[in-house]
Order: C-alpha cells, then sequence, then structure tokens
C-alpha cells in the first residue's frame, strides 16, 4: 500500500559491514533458551550478508532490563546457539562489552564472513530513549542497516528509528520483507472480497482497528468479548457478558460508518454461555438474548457456519483477536474451527496478535496460512494503519 521499501537484493555486502536489528529476544530460564525460533528465524538475512561477501553485527534486545545490565539477560547464550546454526564455517563472536565505543572497535575489526553480536540492546539507557550518541555509535560500526526486527518497528529507540536515519543505505532484511508484502497482499491492491476478522477481549483494544479497516476491507466478523459491547450498544440483552458502557458511542458509530460504506458487518447470532468464567462452569447455546447472570464465551455454532462461509468465498482474509476465551478448552471451538475453515481455504490469509497466533499454533495450521505476523503490538499498529518508524526510516 503505502511503503515499497529497499531490501537485501538492492545492496552490494561485498567487503561491507552490515548492522543488523535481529529478534534475537528468546525465552531465557537460568541461562537455558527455551525455544530458539527466534534465532533460528534471523539465520536466511544472516546467510544471504555473509554469502554475499559481508560481514554481519547482529543486535537485539533480550527482556526487559530497562536500562541496567542484568547479569542473566547477557546475550552469551544467544551467541552460543547462534554459533551452533550457522555451523563452523561462520565465526561469531560476542561483543567484549555493553560499551558502544569498545564494540565498535571490535566491528571494525570485523572480516568478511564473520558475525559480531551485540550485548543486549537493553541495558544502554539510550537504547528506548533514542538517545542520538549512541545511535550514531551503532552506526559508526557498520556500512549498511538492515532492519529485520519487526516485532520491535513500532518503537522510535535508538536501534531502530535512530541508526536507519544515520546509517545509509537502510534496508528491509528477509523477515521483515516478508511482513511488509504480507500487508500489501491484504491492503495493497488486494484480491476481493477481503474479509477482517476481529475479535478478542475488548472493543477499546480494537477501535482504531475497526475503524480503520472500514476503509479497505468488504466484509468484518466480529467475535470474542468485543461483540458484547456491540450487541449492548444495538440494546440487545447480553446477561453478564464482558461489557464496556463507556464505548456504546464509538460502537455505534463503527456499525454506522459501516453501513456508510458499504462495508459488511456482522455480529454474532447464537453464543456459548456460561454461568461462571471458569473451564468447568455450566454452559448452554443460546440465540439472541442472553439470559440474566450468563455470559458469552465463545460464539455458537451458528455464527461458526455464518463466519465460515463468509471465509470460504473471500479470497483475501486478515484475523485478528480471537472468538472466544480459547485458552479454556470448552470456549474454543469457535476460534479453532476459524483456523481450520482459514487452513482449507485457497485465499491469502494473514494473521496476527499474540492470542491469534497462539491459537493458530494450537490447531497446527501454521504452515496452511499464508503468513503469521511475528509482531504482537507492530501487527496490531500496521492494522491502525500507523506508520511504524522502524519502517518508515528504511530507504523506499
Ligand atoms: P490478540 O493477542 O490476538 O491480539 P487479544 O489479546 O485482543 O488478541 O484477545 C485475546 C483475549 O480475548 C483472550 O485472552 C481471550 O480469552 C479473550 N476473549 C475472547 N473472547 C472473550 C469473551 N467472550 N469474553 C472474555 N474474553 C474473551
Ligand atoms: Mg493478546
Amino acid at each position: 500500500m503505502r511503503m515499497a521499501k529497499k531490501t537485501l537484493k538492492d545492496v552490494d555486502f561485498a567487503g561491507k559491514r552490515a548492522f543488523v536489528r535481529v529478534d534475537f529476544n528468546v525465552p531465557l530460564q537460568d541461562g537455558v533458551i527455551g525455544d530458539d525460533t527466534r534465532i533460528r528465524a534471523a539465520l536466511p538475512t544472516i546467510q544471504a550478508i555473509l554469502a554475499a561477501g559481508g560481514s554481519v553485527i547482529c543486535a537485539s534486545h533480550l527482556g526487559r532490563p530497562k536500562g541496567q545490565i542484568v547479569e542473566s539477560l547477557r546475550m552469551g547464550p544467544v551467541a552460543r546457539r547462534l554459533q551452533d546454526l550457522l555451523g563452523p564455517a561462520v565465526k561469531v563472536l560476542a561483543a567484549p562489552s555493553v560499551d558502544c565505543e569498545l564494540s565498535k572497535g571490535a566491528a571494525k575489526g570485523l572480516q568478511a564472513g564473520h558475525v559480531l553480536l551485540l550485548e543486549n540492546l537493553r541495558f544502554h539507557p539510550g537504547e528506548t530513549a533514542n538517545e542520538p550518541a549512541l545511535a550514531q555509535c551503532f552506526a559508526d560500526m557498520a556500512d549498511v542497516f538492515v532492519q529485520d526486527a519487526f516485532g520491535t518497528c513500532h518503537r522510535a529507540h535508538a536501534s531502530t528509528a535512530g541508526t536507519p536515519a544515520l546509517l545509509k543505505p537502510a534496508v528491509a532484511g528477509l523477515l521483515l520483507e516478508k511482513e511488509i508484502a504480507a500487508f500489501d497482499m491484504a491492503f495493497g491492491s488486494p484480491k476481493r472480497p477481503v474479509v477482517a476478522v476481529v475479535g478478542g477481549a475488548k472493543v477499546s483494544d480494537k477501535i482504531v482497528v475497526l475503524e480503520s479497516l472500514l476503509d479497505k476491507v468488504d466484509t468484518v466478523l466480529i467475535g470474542g468479548g468485543m461483540a458484547y459491547t456491540f450487541l449492548a450498544a444495538a440494546g440487545e440483552a447480553i446477561g453478564s457478558s464482558l461489557c464496556e458502557e463507556d464505548r456504546f458511542a464509538v460502537a455505534r458509530s463503527i456499525v454506522d460508518k459501516a453501513k456508510t460504506k458499504g462495508v459488511k458487518l456482522l455480529l454474532p447470532v447464537d453464543h456459548l454461555v456460561a454461568d461462571a468464567f471458569a473451564p468447568d462452569a455450566k454452559t448452554q447455546i443460546v440465540e439472541g438474548a442472553l439470559p440474566e447472570g450468563w455470559m458469552g464465551l465463545d460464539i455458537g455454532p451458528k455464527t461458526t457456519e455464518i463466519y465460515a462461509n463468509e471465509l470460504r468465498q473471500a479470497a483475501t482474509v486478515v484475523w485478528n483477536g480471537p472468538m472466544g476465551v480459547f485458552e479454556m478448552e470448552a470456549f474454543s471451538h469457535g476460534t479453532s474451527a476459524i483456523a481450520k475453515v482459514l487452513a482449507d481455504s485457497d485465499c491469502i490469509s494473514v494473521v496476527g496478535g499474540g492470542d491469534s497466533v497462539a491459537a493458530i499454533k494450537k490447531n497446527q495450521v501454521e504452515d496452511q496460512i499464508t503468513h503469521i505476523s511475528t509482531g504482537g503490538g507492530a501487527f496490531l499498529e500496521m492494522l491502525e494503519g500507523k506508520e511504524l518508524p522502524g519502517i518508515s526510516a528504511l530507504d523506499s
């Protein structure tokens, strides 16, 4: 839609040092990496630069050290895993110190084919503050900037916004290129009809997302807890379901806006209700008005069928937010059904949001989704139509 950005293809890396902002924010317990998916995901970009004759300076944050050195959040275990994954043909060096000037020395001595992993970026107070001196120090290390950490692109930090403003060329790595391409597919000149599935707990979390989607899609299917604020705002009985009374006006205005724009906006017509917010609560299916004292925790079978039908006719689907409290087995059926319909469909499917991606993984259909976004907050901000500072800093 808005942002054709330069990528690895646009740069000759021979003899060049690349500062690559990666996402190595892996789960770490007592120095042991629980899941190295994020390190593996960064390998293609690193390997492509090395293969082109360049050297790589990898930079990431890890956990939340809040601008101080936290021993348990040092990058040592990540450096060792990166070395294992890249194999003996590639030399991985760990930065000698947190100190940027010292690391700069190591970076400048880097030979082609070598990788230097900097210490945890968030040990520097200047990282989240986007301090110019720190951004300059990072920029001085390299000849090229590569952004491959989509999950932090919505943050204007030194390594995401400051450095690429100073270090040119500044381009997208392979992972970020995929994220951008997925958004272009869904919102650039998408195959229509485009259907958005929006769920989750609260309307207030997703107002801007919904408003922005109305400008782009043909159909919006609403599920999850937020559906009840819409239903209540329309005068329907919702029992003790989640409800944000202070959002009635905005819910009504979204419904009106959809009408004006000719966007089909659907709300659940039946519900799986429970007498308590608990995995072993008493449940029943109800159509229309919810009985007093019962709360809707999943879309009902009729709604599931109506939504599935819309999805089967869609050429492009964007999904954010589960249809029910999918963490509890009893209330996971609507969400699982949506995941399976998407998996079986030939449509272009783009899914993002921490919980929605978890639902896709739980149903083991990752391989059948066109694109699963790696960024929770960043994905939502993209859906909101915002320019992400980490992307807008890159060369067009
Ligand atoms: P994502 O992480 O994909 O962006 P959200 O964080 O917006 O999704 O929403 C996920 C949360 O919404 C889940 O914790 C889920 O239990 C909750 N949720 C879904 N449906 C309901 C409901 N009917 N009532 C209460 N909470 C719900
Ligand atoms: Mg979430």
